[in-house]
């Protein structure tokens, strides 16, 4: 694996490889990697002969008041899991490579940004929407790959490819979890012992909403109550949202068809979680 800081050995490297003949994957993320992340990798290598992994902690796409600074980073260890499996390209750059003169120009979301993470994290998938179109403009995949961890980000992405017309396939990997059902997270590294045994309040509503639909239950309402209430059983976890939505607009629903979503997100103490679960998958 050769590890990269700079944009133009991305792509040069990238275009030696494409002489070569090779498809192109481009696994985007935070870093502090953990199986989910290399999962993506995984799922890049069946689909490509060359992987690309980013690991950038974006600063456009934190608010004021968020964990930027704290972010957990462990480049050496990030660079070990990535070779290992099977990474051919780490780029590592700095904030000032990727936004020397600043942002004169963001990618904007219209409309499915008003709800669930961007209402609670303004300005969040216009800084994600604006590092992952730098990020396919600097290495041009072939394929790009993200996890179905953040449903939110998975629908605004599909609506850049599909609205601004850029010519990659997009590959949604399912969420990788903890043996104990917790979503792997870089995040998860903030919770206590204690927080950590709360953290399986997520799933365990999420499970419970999928065995209700299992059994023939449709009403977003009545799921949303259940997942809801088994939140909200647990001490010292708030929820800000638990819903029902359509996979495209993320739009309550009120009769849960398969291929619903169900999302949440909820505070642990300090720490905010999300996870989801897409209904008859
Ligand atoms: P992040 O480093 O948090 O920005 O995540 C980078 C990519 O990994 C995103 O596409 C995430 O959706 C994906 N990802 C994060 N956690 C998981 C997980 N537990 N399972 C699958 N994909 C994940």
């Amino acid at each position: 694996m050769r590890t990269v800081r700079a944009i133009d050995a991305v792509r040069d490297a990238v275009r030696r490889a494409r002489d070569d003949g090779a498809r192109i994957a481009l696994v985007p993320t935070m870093g502090f990697l953990h199986d989910g992340h290399l999962a993506l990798v995984e799922a890049a290598r069946l689909h490509a002969d060359f992987v690309v992994m980013s690991v950038f902690v974006n600063p456009l796409q934190f608010g004021p008041t968020e964990d930027l600074a704290r972010y957990p980073r462990d480049e050496a260890g990030d660079a070990a899991k990535a070779a290992e499996r099977g990474v051919d390209l780490l780029f590592l750059p700095t904030v000032d490579a990727m936004y020397p003169t600043g942002t004169a120009v963001r990618v904007v979301p219209e409309g499915l940004d008003l709800r669930w993470e961007g209402a609670v994290r303004p300005g969040h998938f216009a800084g994600v929407l604006t590092v992952v179109t730098k990020l396919f403009n600097i290495v041009q995949p072939d394929v790009a790959l993200f996890g179905q961890k953040d449903a939110q980000q998975v629908a605004l992405v599909r609506a850049l490819v599909r609205d601004l017309d850029m010519p990659l396939d997009l590959i949604i990997v399912p969420t990788v979890r903890e043996a104990d059902g917790v979503a792997m997270s870089s995040r998860n590294s903030y919770l206590t012992p204690d927080e950590r045994v709360r953290a399986r309040a997520l799933s365990r509503a999420l499970a419970e909403v999928r065995r209700m639909h299992a059994d023939g239950q449709r009403s977003g309402a009545t799921l949303e109550r259940a997942g809801r209430a088994i939140l909200e059983r647990e001490d010292d976890v708030s929820v800000d949202y638990f819903a029902v939505v359509d996979p495209v607009r993320l739009e309550p629903v009120a009769h849960a068809g398969d291929g619903c979503i169900v999302i949440v997100a909820a505070r642990v103490g300090r720490t905010r979680l999300l996870d989801n679960t897409v209904l008859g998958a």
